[in-house]
């Protein structure tokens, strides 16, 4: 299978964020870029550079003024004296209906769902070159390739159309969904990481041509909490279009694998004809998110099992945080995969 990064990805390297109000160094470390591409070359991929896609399969799905926010927020923050190394919001609108805001204090609340997302010089270069490894991706299965792998990093999954949150800034799946529509008249997104995809969601929560389907630790009491519940069905034309399958904490392989059962039977009713696959590795019991209580063979099982589904498949990298397993993680995903692909 192909893969698909380039060097760019690496250069965003948080420093914090804070966690139940405690500044903790930022999980998203450019570390996890070795780990997972030690971990494609043991699953047989070969990793290549994707082309530069410019911003038209990015503006498809984010807001013109955010990526324009994106772009710039950095540089007019150092203006700003005795500013945050990084740009990290510290006000928010309790609703988004208001007028926008032009200070870049302001922007920031706007913008940024949380701390987790720090934005420094470096990281809209690297959230570009993520979300170019998605289009790659997408373009090579819209070529004929059953599956493709985009090496995503950061992460895209909690961003929505103009907000940036929990280590995401450009929405890779979203992108790649959206790329692979120029052909494909229904496309499905199966979203496996621990955090529900809530930023996907929301991108195509009014739509019925993207179904979103996400398996994840309940809300409740977890990362993102105002989404990823049971109820949220889509709304509008999009109603009956997103499925949320939220798994009680600590869960392991056999209630995984056992959800993935009704997001098949969704996915094969909306009878979609092309998979996005939000892969998420932390999931994983030896995550230091703690979730839940996927084993290294049971990825395989869900590689293996998602493959049953026989449908062209984009596979692009959400979460997974550092951990000696986390190579071996996806190993063990894609090989499951391409195992029954083949
Ligand atoms: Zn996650």
């Amino acid at each position: 299978m192909k893969a698909f990064y380039a060097d760019e990805q690496k250069r965003h390297d948080p420093k914090m964020f804070l966690s139940s109000g405690a500044q903790k160094p930022n999980p998203e470390q450019p570390e996890r870029v070795e780990r997972l591409k030690a971990g494609a070359r043991a699953a047989g991929c070969t990793i290549e550079r994707p082309r530069d896609h410019g911003l038209g399969p990015i503006s498809a799905v984010h807001t013109p003024e955010y990526l324009d926010f994106l772009e710039h927020i950095f540089v007019r923050w150092q203006r700003i004296e005795g500013a945050s190394e990084e740009v990290i919001p510290n006000i928010h609108p309790i609703a988004r209906g208001g007028s926008y805001p032009a200070s870049a204090v302001g922007q920031a609340g706007y913008h940024m769902a949380d701390t987790a997302c720090p934005i420094s010089g470096e990281t809209w270069e690297s959230a570009l070159w993520s979300a170019w490894s998605a289009v790659e991706a997408a373009e090579t299965v819209m070529s004929g390739a059953p599956a493709a792998y985009a090496l995503c990093r950061p992460p895209g999954h909690h961003a929505f159309a103009d907000v940036a949150g929990g280590f995401c800034f450009i929405n890779n799946s979203a992108v790649a969904a959206q790329a692979l529509r120029r052909q494909a008249a229904r496309v499905a997104i199966l979203d496996v990481d621990l955090h529900h995809g809530n930023g996907t969601q929301g991108i195509f929560y009014a739509r019925p041509d993207v179904l979103t389907v996400s398996l994840h630790a309940d809300p409740v009491r977890f990362y993102p909490f105002f989404w990823g519940h049971a109820d949220e069905r889509g709304v509008g034309p999009g109603l009956g279009y997103n499925l949320n399958l939220p798994l009680p904490r600590k869960s392991g392989d056999e209630a995984f694998l056992g959800a993935l059962e009704p997001a098949f039977r969704r996915i094969c009713a909306f009878a979609p004809d092309a998979l996005v696959v939000a892969l998420g590795l932390d999931a994983f019991e030896g995550d230091p998110f703690g979730g839940l209580s996927v084993t290294t063979p049971g990825f395989s099982r869900i590689g293996e099992a998602i493959a049953e589904l026989k449908l062209p498949t984009v596979i692009v990298q959400e979460g997974g945080y550092l951990c000696d397993a986390l190579g071996d993680n996806l190993t063990a995903f894609l090989t499951g995969f391409g195992g029954k692909a083949d």
